[in-house]
């Protein structure tokens, strides 16, 4: 089969397979927090990435591509002015995120690199707009519950369960949770689809 004829079976929104289609439980989070999701062209349309399944759930929010050739993109151009933005990146100088700091030094904007050590250093090194963000990073937390995709990120999550803790120190617990639940049912029907697990996340969709 053709990558073209595939490409063709999926839902165009949320790029699972028609059968599998996560669209009518995506959530929407309309926040006051904008996310800036950056990411390689390639990436945009690999259905297991999870930042572009976190973008679709809150509206505001947007994703950068860096690599289109004649289409560059300047991330001062959307990043919002009524507050300031934050990078999640675990740089040496990286500010721990807590709720306390939020609340004495935010709100803030949050611009995600999504891509591996390699390339999101590389993102940061190249665009002089994000190289002057402030950085935060991740308190420690539970392992990753990707199963999906091997995952070759700094703190070992899938950006959505990156972004999901960071809006849950942003936002609050609820917000945390509806993206946490929205990867899981992604996780558990991609695994049912591939005939591992239970089926369950085809069954149902309110669990
Ligand atoms: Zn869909």
């Amino acid at each position: 089969m053709s990558s073209r004829k595939k490409y063709e079976q999926r839902c165009r929104r949320c790029l699972m397979r028609q059968e599998l289609c996560l669209c009518a439980q995506i959530p929407d989070l309309n926040l006051a927090t904008k996310l800036i999701l950056v990411m390689n062209k390639r990436e945009i349309k690999v259905p297991t990435n999870t930042g572009r399944l976190a973008a679709l759930a809150l509206p505001n929010s947007v994703i950068l591509s860096r690599g289109v050739e004649d289409a560059p993109y300047d991330l001062s151009e959307h990043l919002p002015t009524d507050r300031p933005a934050v990078l999640l990146y675990p740089a040496d100088d990286a500010i721990l995120l807590t709720p306390e700091w939020v609340a004495t030094a935010g709100p803030f904007h949050l611009v995600v690199p999504d891509g591996n050590w390699r390339q999101t250093s590389k993102m940061r090194r190249r665009d002089p707009v994000m190289a002057t963000l402030p950085c935060v990073r991740l308190p420690p937390g539970p392992p990753t519950a990707y199963r999906v995709r091997r995952e070759t990120k700094a703190e070992g999550l899938a950006t959505i369960e990156a972004i999901a803790r960071t809006f849950g120190i942003l936002e609050g617990p609820a917000v945390q949770k509806a993206l946490e639940d929205l990867f899981q049912l992604m996780v558990t029907r991609t695994l049912a689809s591939r005939g591992i697990g239970d089926s369950a996340g085809l069954r149902s969709t309110s669990g």
